[in-house]
């Protein structure tokens, strides 16, 4: 069912506490935590505690906790002081999602180019 957790989904795991993270911020609805193999100085992935595949995703079923997710995102660049930052949600293996378990990378500290890789 949308939005359950799922045995087989690494960021339930993470939500659960069955898979260690380095845990920076915390809602009732999210989850901040360091990316494990970092692409800038900060990099930092926000997901939703509920379990949805993608962005589009949780768009359609919960667009608050969209917005829940998104706002948590610029609240880690505030923590981290940046002030200039990218927000990313890979969509689809084509476009390097690897985790089926919607993920806002915020990424910032080192400059960036356009357009990306
Ligand atoms: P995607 O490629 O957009 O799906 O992003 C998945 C991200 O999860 C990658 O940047 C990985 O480095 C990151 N990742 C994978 N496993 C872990 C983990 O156990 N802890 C933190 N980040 C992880």
């Amino acid at each position: 069912m949308a939005g359950e957790p799922q045995d087989d989904c690494l960021f339930c795991k993470i939500v659960g506490g069955r898979v260690p993270a380095t845990v920076v911020r915390e809602t009732e609805t999210t989850v901040a935590f360091r990316d494990i193999n970092p692409q800038a100085p900060t990099h930092v992935l926000v997901i939703p505690k509920a379990h949805h595949r993608d962005v589009a995703t949780l768009a359609a079923a919960d667009p608050a906790a969209l917005a829940d997710v998104v706002r948590e995102a610029g609240e880690v660049a505030a923590d981290e002081k940046l002030e200039s930052y990218r927000i990313v949600f890979n969509t689809g293996s084509g476009a390097g999602q690897t985790v089926w378990h919607v993920h806002a990378h915020v990424l910032g500290g080192r400059g960036m180019q356009w357009p990306p890789g």
